[in-house]
């Protein structure tokens, strides 16, 4: 048997995602220095072209990862978690993340490859109105009065808030004002240390 009909078998004839039966093709977990059945999964074509198309992705068809991220096969297993890392944005997507629990060497794998097109946003760099790069434990200086929406009290210009962090948004970073913590658009932030 090549590792196709290996890999038909394993799978039963359903993507092993989402086990539609239509479109099965080999897919090979990045990074692949040797293609093996152990790091090939079978997947439907509609899997793939959102895999190799995040802007694609369309959350509720990745519903079906609350099943497959269970599969006792690991290439699926580390699929499942980079998905629902792109995902998220998504609080079922977190959800299940915070219940996958991968094994130390396929938490490696998995890790090993998470693609730019998810990461986009990690990767820019969050600015302050000067187009200083702003970093985690930073203080800034608020550059205008900010109506703080929900609590009811503004934050005036020239208030600093210290160690801020940053958020997965490059507009918006989390800070303390007035013993809260809450949201700020970087925008109006500028860096006071
Ligand atoms: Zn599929």
């Amino acid at each position: 048997m090549n590792s196709e009909e290996i890999l038909l078998q394993r799978c039963n004839a359903a993507c092993e995602l989402c086990s539609a039966d239509a479109g099965l093709a080999v897919y090979e977990v990045p990074p692949v220095d040797q293609p093996e059945v152990e790091s090939s999964i079978m997947i439907c074509n509609l899997c793939r072209a959102q895999i190799n198309d995040a802007a694609s992705m369309d959350a509720n068809h990745w519903r079906c990862l609350n099943d497959s991220m269970w599969s006792s096969v690991p290439a699926v297993q580390v699929m499942a978690w980079r998905l629902l890392k792109r995902l998220c944005a998504e609080s079922w997507a977190q959800d299940l993340l915070d219940m996958l629990y991968l094994d130390e060497a396929h938490q490696q794998w998995a890790e090993a490859a998470v693609d730019d097109s998810s990461d986009d946003h990690d990767r820019q760099p969050t600015l302050d109105s000067n187009g200083s790069a702003l970093e985690n434990g930073d203080s800034v200086t608020l550059i205008k009065d900010l109506v703080v929406k929900g609590a009811n009290f503004t934050a005036k210009r020239g208030t600093t808030v210290r160690n801020i962090a940053l958020t997965s948004n490059p507009e918006q970073i989390e800070g303390r004002v007035n013993g809260m913590r809450i949201v700020l658009l970087s925008c109006f932030l500028k860096r006071s240390n």
